[in-house]
């Protein structure tokens, strides 16, 4: 095995046994690694600190697979670090009977950087984003396959970080029965279609569930405007928790195409549903002319910021959309407002929705705190694990 050696005053983190090593903490490389392969990591003065697989395209230059001297990466390995993922998700006790979608692997917090498992009933969606996790492809496949109730594996792996890895992107049909073009699964008795070939990420928003439920209890007799629905999650729920009306808003001809036969399958009533197909930024602006006010307004967008460098861009955004949605609540209306991008942080977040609700002229409180469902579980050594935060406000006054 290679030796990727590590600068002396750049070792402090893999000693606090975070899972990656940046280029820039790398002194040298003792010999020529294929992508992906397995190679020690050792500090400068040569004592083994983990073992990791190397990424040479990245400015991570090597993911750790393990910090025990004694254990190889090899089948072993895989099997037990994804029986103890399934292990983790039977233990939690939370995930109701009634869901049978659920993350089973999530990367980093799982112990296996850059694999994602998604199980959508028997069929598993898997994204190898890593150059570690795509060498032991193979192997990876061979374990799922394996696994109790499993009919079929799909890859999704084409998602932008693979360019960064040196990996092209992949989609298809990995192992088992062809997959139909629409998985139905249920969450929390609301019955969702699935496009696991082409919807966003592996399908579908599963870190969201808990949230969902939580708009459900909520909503009852409140106008909802639920911007960047999707393929209606929130509305769905909203409609469950029997809101008076709901507004779903998105970009995507296909997310709202799915979203209308959500809606149809649950018999829920449409009468009280009205979708718009355009950009929040606008329709939040359209509906503010128009005088529009709601009781409760959800904003889900997507990822303003891959990274804390971005952050700026994405801080001008989040202002925008939460300020627009504050004018646009009644006295005691709620705002559910998240963000799901990693180089924002909770804290940094609930400021830029303080300066919103500043600018807005509103009185607000934070009522709840969310974060991401217990299948996407966050490892203490990887607190970037942490990347859905959400809060709920009560706006009680205008000033
Ligand atoms: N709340 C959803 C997930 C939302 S994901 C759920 O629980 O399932 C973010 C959504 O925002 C995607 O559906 C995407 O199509 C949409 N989107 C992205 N940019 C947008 C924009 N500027 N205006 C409207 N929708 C947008």
């Amino acid at each position: 095995m290679a030796n990727l050696i590590l600068k002396k005053d750049r070792e402090a983190s893999l000693i606090r046994h975070h899972p990656w090593v940046f280029s820039g903490a790398v002194l040298r490389i003792d010999r020529n690694p294929e992508l992906g392969e397995t190679v020690n990591i050792l500090s400068h003065r040569g004592d083994l600190f983990a073992k990791g697989a190397y990424s040479p395209y990245s400015n991570i230059s090597s993911r750790v697979w393990t910090w025990e001297p004694d254990e190889d990466v090899d089948r072993k390995f895989f099997e037990l670090r994804i029986a103890k993922a399934l292990k983790l998700r039977e233990d939690t006790g939370l995930l109701s009977t009634s869901v049978d979608a659920l993350r089973l692997i999530h990367g980093e917090s799982d112990g296996l950087p850059g694999l994602i498992v998604d199980r959508y009933r028997d069929v598993l969606v898997v994204q190898f984003l890593t150059a570690g996790v795509e060498y032991w492809r193979a192997t990876i496949i061979d374990v799922l396959k394996t696994l109790q109730h499993v009919s079929s594996i799909y890859d999704r792996s084409d998602a932008e970080m693979r360019d960064l890895e040196g990996l092209k992107t992949q989609n298809g049909l990995l192992w088992g029965e062809d997959v139909a073009d629409l998985i139905s699964i249920y969450e929390n008795d609301i019955l969702f279609s699935i496009d696991i070939r082409s919807g966003h990420k592996t399908g579908f928003y599963l870190d969201q569930r808990y949230n969902r439920t939580v708009i459900r209890k909520l909503a009852e007799d409140r106008d909802v405007l639920d911007c960047f629905s999707y393929s209606g999650g929130f509305t769905l729920n909203a409609l469950m928790g029997g809101a008076s009306s709901v507004i779903a808003v998105d970009s995507s001809t296909e997310a709202l195409t799915l979203l209308m036969k959500n809606l149809v399958g649950n018999h829920l009533p449409q009468d009280k549903v009205s979708i718009v197909e355009g950009d929040v930024f606008q329709v939040l602006r359209r509906l503010r002319d128009q005088g529009k006010l709601f009781d409760m307004i959800i904003l889900d967008p997507p990822k303003f910021a891959h990274t804390t460098l971005l952050a700026e861009r994405a801080a001008r955004g989040y202002k925008d959309i939460n300020l627009l949605a504050f004018k646009l609540l009644r006295e005691g209306g709620l705002l559910a407002t998240f963000s799901c991008s990693g180089g924002v942080s909770a804290d940094l977040f609930q400021k830029i929705v303080a300066g919103a609700a500043l600018d807005a002229g509103v009185d607000a409180r934070i009522i709840l705190r969310l974060g991401q469902d217990v299948d996407h579980p966050v490892a203490l050594n990887f607190p970037e694990g942490t990347y859905l935060k959400g809060i709920v406000l009560n706006v009680s006054g205008k000033n």
